[in-house]
């Protein structure tokens, strides 16, 4: 469940800046949307991997390593709610000290675990509403997932937005007030990687650019330790180190972060950035 770039453009101010290490709590994603390239995601990680579940004792060593001042996303290449100990990583973030910002769909949630999401304050928790079968897959839509969605609008947690991407579901459309949803389109090809008739791949960036939200510094862990570059990073073209081994700081020390930036800076080789909707060219000097 992404931390989707169409959805924080819609949602503004509601996310804030700052450091951000995104989780990817598990590879494979059923909800399967079609503007996502979590397939490809899951190909790639496989490829290096056997770890389909971050463990939770991984995650601690892993947290354990991360400043403080950095924010926890439960958001990553997957649902996060696909992992059964996922509940236990937000509470274990959010007592070590981190904000937490959580981006689910509600898939694989269950009442239990809203209720101790309920008992701590979440800087950002976004529901990523199941549409009418467009992008989604309506099949999830059941009597368990309505009655959580119910519990979800009653609650009173003070960050709580609920989004949708395209039209919403017709069993879920009485559920959420109109007022507190906001429709958006799926307008980020992951930096070229989503199905080109979804999405269309934007035209490359040419020379030095920046990251519009400073993302290279909001990266993503993933279940086997390893870290990548930032949301767009499905197919694991920038992968700066992993936190079961290495320190944090080392991310941004190690040739991978280097490259990146040099890259970013103007000089030539493979950068995700090129084709990405968050990349600006840079103005020149002159
Ligand atoms: S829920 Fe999130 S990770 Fe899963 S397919 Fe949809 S957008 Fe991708
Ligand atoms: S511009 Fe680069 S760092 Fe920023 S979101 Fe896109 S791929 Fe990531």
């Amino acid at each position: 469940m992404k931390e989707y770039p169409m959805i924080l453009q819609e949602l503004g101010s509601a996310i804030p800046g700052g450091r951000v290490l995104e989780i990817t709590t598990t590879t494979g994603c059923i909800v399967g949307c079609s503007y996502c390239p979590q397939d490809k995601f899951a190909h790639r990680q496989r490829a290096v991997s056997h770890v389909k579940h971050l463990r939770l004792e991984d995650f601690k060593r892993c947290l354990a390593r991360v400043p403080t001042s950095v924010d926890i996303s439960f958001a990553g290449y997957s649902e996060p709610w696909l992992n059964p100990d996922c509940t236990e990583m937000v509470e274990h973030a959010y007592v070590r000290g981190h904000g937490i910002r959580i981006f689910t769909t509600l898939v694989g949630m269950k009442g239990r675990d809203l209720h101790r999401l309920q008992a701590l304050r979440s800087r950002v928790f976004v529901v990523h509403v199941l549409d009418d079968g467009a992008y989604m897959n309506s099949r999830l839509v059941g009597d368990k997932y309505l009655a959580l969605m119910r519990q979800v609008v009653d609650t009173d947690i003070a960050s709580i937005r609920f989004i949708v991407l395209g039209e919403v579901h017709p069993d879920i459309a009485g559920i959420i007030p109109a007022e507190a949803l906001v429709r958006a389109r799926p307008l980020s090809s992951r930096g070229g990687s989503v199905n080109p008739k979804v999405v269309e791949p934007r035209q490359p960036v040419v020379g030095a650019l920046t990251c519009v939200d400073g993302r290279q510094y909001r990266n993503v862990l993933l279940p086997n330790g390893d870290v990548t570059l930032c949301c767009m990073d499905f197919e694991r073209r920038h992968v700066l180190g992993n936190l079961l081994r290495d320190e944090y700081a080392d991310l941004f020390d190690g040739p991978v972060f280097s490259e990146v930036i040099n890259r970013m800076d103007g000089t030539d080789g493979f950068l995700l950035c090129r084709m990405c909707e968050y990349a600006h060219p840079k103005a020149s000097a002159c």
